[in-house]
């Protein structure tokens, strides 16, 4: 009966640990320096001087913010989960005014955009569309299987939801984001969504790459994606590579999983995506999904 009993228990234990959860922490996260803060639902890492990634590992999409400190002002490139609280921890980080602009605008990015004064968004219908929340998107990133761990003392499942934000100042593809000793440039790299962009801090050598390219399977089954776009997007950001034949891009840094990547892995995903768009890649199902599987990262197609 005992034996029954602990048999149970430990059944439904382990059957509580999603997959996904089991094989972290990432070995990545070992060669990072790591920077304490009192949050326990965010890993933050310091990955360059004035670069922080805020990364959420205790939910399935492990998205990753980051924090971008000029002498002047900051910039919050995504706003994440909004299921603990980003805008404290901040500033916790920083004391210098900080101005949120989105990847895109897809609810795992824009989760705590509600709670801040100066937001950019892309002059575009999908994110003035995404400005007004949305509850059903924010409820499935936390059914069974989603979440890692324990949720933050005060959220309330029931009421989670993606809420409602003001954009401030519309941004379009060039735009200058002055920090102070450090200027950003909107690279706008639609095709996941119609706003998506990437950062090109070019004086660093940094690229922020939103969710056009991460290491893990990245999501082009939704219907605001567009291929053609996807394909012209990951052209233009190979094209940011060199100049004068002299490297230009030193990191990636992507919007999930891990915070660094080989800016080299953009000439590797622009020929498997025209590889998988010619016929010549066999995919395996994932759900109702394709997935094309490639070293490091894959796609995941209608
Ligand atoms: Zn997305």
């Amino acid at each position: 009966m005992l034996s029954c009993v602990l048999l149970g228990w430990s059944a439904i234990s382990s059957a509580q640990v999603p997959d996904w959860c089991r094989t972290l922490p990432r070995p990545a996260y070992k060669k990072l320096e790591r920077v304490k803060t009192a949050d326990p639902w965010f890993e933050v890492y310091r990955v360059r001087p004035g670069v922080f990634a805020i990364y959420e590992p205790h939910q399935s999409e492990e998205v990753i913010s980051y924090l971008i400190v000029g002498s002047s002002k900051a910039l919050l490139f995504d706003t994440g989960m909004g299921i603990s609280d980003i805008k404290k921890l901040t500033s916790s980080l920083t004391q210098l005014p900080v101005s949120v602009v989105n990847s895109h605008t897809h609810n795992d990015h824009v989760g705590d955009n509600w709670q801040f004064a100066d937001v950019y968004g892309m002059d575009t219908d999908f994110t003035r569309l995404s400005a007004k929340g949305s509850r059903e998107d924010a409820q499935a990133e936390i059914v069974p299987g989603e979440i890692c761990g324990d949720l933050p003392k005060n959220f309330n499942a029931a009421l989670y939801a993606t809420r409602p934000f003001h954009v401030t100042h519309w941004l379009h593809d060039g735009d200058m984001i002055d920090l102070g000793g450090r200027t950003i440039q909107i690279v706008a790299t639609p095709g996941h969504t119609p706003d998506a962009i990437s950062l090109l801090d070019e004086k660093n050598g940094l690229l922020f790459t939103g969710d056009t390219y991460y290491p893990g399977p990245i999501y082009l089954y939704r219907p605001e994606t567009d291929l053609d776009a996807y394909e012209s997007s990951l052209q233009k950001m190979i094209g940011l590579l060199s100049k004068d034949h002299a490297p230009k891009l030193k990191l990636l840094l992507p919007a999930h999983n891990v915070p660094v990547a080989d800016p080299k892995d953009l000439r590797r995903v622009l020929a498997a995506f025209r590889e998988v768009r010619a016929g010549k890649v066999k995919s395996s199902p994932r759900g109702e999904k394709k997935e094309y599987k490639f070293a490091g990262f894959s796609f995941l197609m209608k």
